[in-house]
């Protein structure tokens, strides 16, 4: 009884946390061991940009928390909406059930992704998962059982549950679970870096697109899908890729009648200058996944969006030809209320807008960054990438853990350091943050 009780006191002993958590939380992403000589950092709150651990020393949160966070921590009108929510109704199921913040944010989502039927989850692997069976059990309830196959990117990510783990291709959290995956076949990934030398990125994504066509009218017959994640695949190190490719895809898709899945998860709601990415190649996805900034970073949610026709294939007297997938949570009315608030600040604050000159001064300022051995700086919307040059396996944890001692929060991939912030980042913390991985840099490579 002793401990629980310290543990609510705000004079509680930081160690005691640290060793706490390290009993008891199974952390991500991690190899806990490594935190024997590498310690957790307790996180009290957070404000703005700022995170600020239990000795009060202040993080500048240059990764949105893992891409999540839109509008800053500790952000009023989200704060209010989740709050009044609350007052009302925290959850109830929505098989059988509805809500006003479930129906209000379909309406929302349906008119600015031109797709208008939402199905719910809570995080974005699941998200991918939801849109993976859909295709699937759309060619079924329309007598194409053969098309039971997907593709996807080389170097994608679309979460870790087996099903979304069996498209995405990344070998460090593949691999080990290889024998329980389904197969999926990989298509040449456009991102730029990968061109010849002289190509240019529109020369490369369209001799991607070639190898996609091929590809697909040889196969097509046995795909359901092919899922995407547009313009940018953040996970693969911030891999950018001209916009070309996703027309391309689309025509592609449709001609052969195989499904587009574009996962936004990471790219949608403004990342990358638009509201959703597809909207750059003015193209329209079968299915769209969303989820991290749905709700400002606020509360888990995922939604799955697609068309009346797809929609139109489940509609039947068969209850075996609904879509009979069951989450606890769907459509929590404090997540959709947290939307809610998010949609209303792109609204009022004309987010997308005022992004593009935050997004070009940034960039701009990053220049002073090519005095280092860096090697494709690049951007897109509020996206900001370069790839250091150097042989140490470990740069990635020693650029952490000296942008940290700083007061950065920077979460390099591979040698790849990335700028994802909040988008109501200052110019003050704009220097702050480019002058202190430089600072950073300079001391690691
Ligand atoms: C993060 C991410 C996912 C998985 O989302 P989780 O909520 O972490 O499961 C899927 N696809 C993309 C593109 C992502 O960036």
């Amino acid at each position: 009884m002793q401990a629980l009780k310290t543990s609510y006191n705000s004079g509680m002993n930081n160690q005691d946390l640290l060793n706490r958590s390290l009993q008891s939380v199974w952390h991500p992403c991690t190899q806990m061991k490594q935190h024997e000589t590498f310690p957790l950092v307790p996180i009290k709150r957070g404000d703005g940009v700022w995170l600020y651990d239990a000795e009060d020393k202040k993080y500048l949160d240059a990764v949105s928390s893992w891409w999540v966070n839109l509008f800053g921590h500790n952000h009023p009108s989200i704060k209010a909406a989740i709050k009044q929510q609350l007052d009302s109704l925290e959850h109830v199921m929505l098989a059988g059930f509805t809500h006003e913040p479930v129906v209000e944010l379909s309406e929302k989502l349906g008119k600015l992704t031109g797709l208008g039927h939402a199905f719910y989850a809570s995080d974005g692997a699941s998200a991918t998962e939801i849109a993976l069976k859909m295709s699937f059990h759309y060619w079924r309830n329309s007598g194409k059982c053969n098309k039971d196959k997907f593709i996807s990117l080389q170097n994608s990510y679309h979460g870790e549950t087996l099903g979304a783990l069996g498209v995405t291709d990344v070998a460090i959290f593949k691999d080990t679970y290889a024998p329980l995956l389904m197969q999926s076949a990989q298509m040449p990934s456009p991102d730029f870096r990968l061109a010849e030398a002289g190509e240019s990125a529109e020369s490369y994504a369209l001799r991607c697109a070639d190898a996609l066509e091929t590809y697909v009218a040889a196969h097509h017959h046995q795909l359901s899908a092919f899922i995407i994640e547009p313009l940018v695949q953040c996970a693969a190190g911030m891999a950018m890729y001209h916009p070309v490719y996703l027309s391309r895809a689309r025509e592609i898709c449709t001609k052969y009648a195989v499904h587009l899945i574009a996962d936004e998860i990471a790219v949608g709601f403004g990342r990358t200058g638009s509201m959703f990415a597809c909207e750059q190649a003015r193209v329209g996805a079968d299915f769209i996944c969303l989820s991290k900034g749905i709700t400002g970073g606020y509360l888990p949610l995922s939604a799955v969006l697609t068309t009346d026709d797809i929609y139109q294939a489940f509609y039947q007297d068969s209850t075996v030809k609904g879509f009979l997938h069951s989450h606890s949570y769907t459509g929590n009315p404090l997540a959709c209320s947290a939307a809610l608030a998010t949609l209303a600040i792109f609204e009022s604050d004309h987010i997308v807008e005022k992004n593009r000159d935050k997004s070009a001064f940034i960039y701009k300022e990053m220049q002073v960054l090519t005095d280092l051995k860096i090697q494709h700086l690049r951007h897109r919307g509020m996206i900001f990438a370069f790839d250091v040059a150097t042989q140490d396996a470990q740069f990635a944890s020693k650029c952490y853990q000296l942008a940290m001692s700083q007061g950065l929060l920077l979460r390099p991939i591979g040698n790849v350091v990335y700028f994802m912030p909040p988008y109501t980042i200052s110019e003050n913390e704009i220097n702050l943050m480019i002058s202190t991985t430089l600072a950073t840099l300079r001391g690691v490579v």
